[in-house]
């Protein structure tokens, strides 16, 4: 199994990056956003409890991401070539959690890749973005909450992983392709040998 977390404030490109990186090692994308929007559309009894949290750009409680997270590993783990974790994990008691689940069945999170970009590029993606997608979560005050949030909570994962050694910056101001192929670069030495 190859499996990769990518990592960075929202607006840092993980979707977009995710994408090509899926294509390439067929991979099993988990965007633990992408499923709160999607139960929040089919209006589930999660979703119910989620929204006021992910429309108000603050994170949903760890007990509520880590039961859903589970359920996804545990129905795909055995089809699967890997996974890339897209938004997950975002504090560090989900880092310990994954890092638990994956040593449970015998692999381990083999690279995180951190897309490094400014607040100031982030906000003016996201604006660009705001025309596009129409997420309830988009608008100044929010954008600015889930900002805050990740500086505040997400960030220290990336002491956590760096510790493991696992931890992977990537620049990821400039063009779609070129960061693509420094992001390629960094798995494949890390996954030497996995
Ligand atoms: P962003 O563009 O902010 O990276 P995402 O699509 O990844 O957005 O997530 C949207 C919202 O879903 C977050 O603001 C948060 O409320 C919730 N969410 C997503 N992933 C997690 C997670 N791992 N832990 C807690 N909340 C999460």
């Amino acid at each position: 199994m190859l499996n990769i977390v990518i990592f960075g404030p929202p607006g840092a490109g993980k979707g977009t990056q995710s994408t090509k990186i899926i294509e390439k090692y067929n991979l099993y994308h988990i965007s633990t956003g992408d499923l709160f929007r999607s139960h929040i559309k089919n209006d589930t009894p999660l979703g119910k409890r989620v929204k006021s949290y992910t429309e108000n750009g603050l994170l949903v409680p760890d007990e509520v991401t880590i039961a859903m997270l589970k359920e996804v590993l545990e129905d795909n783990k055995a089809q699967v070539n890997g996974f890339i974790f897209d938004g997950f994990p975002r504090t560090v008691t989900q880092a310990e959690v994954l890092d638990k689940f994956m040593a449970e069945n015998g692999t381990a999170i083999h690279a995180v890749v951190a897309l490094d970009v400014s607040e100031d590029e982030l906000k003016a993606r996201i604006e660009k973005r705001k025309a596009i997608e129409n997420r309830a979560d988009d608008d100044q005050v929010k954008l600015q909450k889930r900002i805050n949030e990740y500086f505040n909570k997400t960030i220290h994962v990336l002491p956590y992983y760096h510790s493991k050694g696992r931890l992977i910056k990537i620049d990821g101001v400039g063009e779609v392709d070129t960061i693509f192929g420094a992001i390629t670069t960094a798995i494949d030495n890390a996954s030497i040998g996995k």
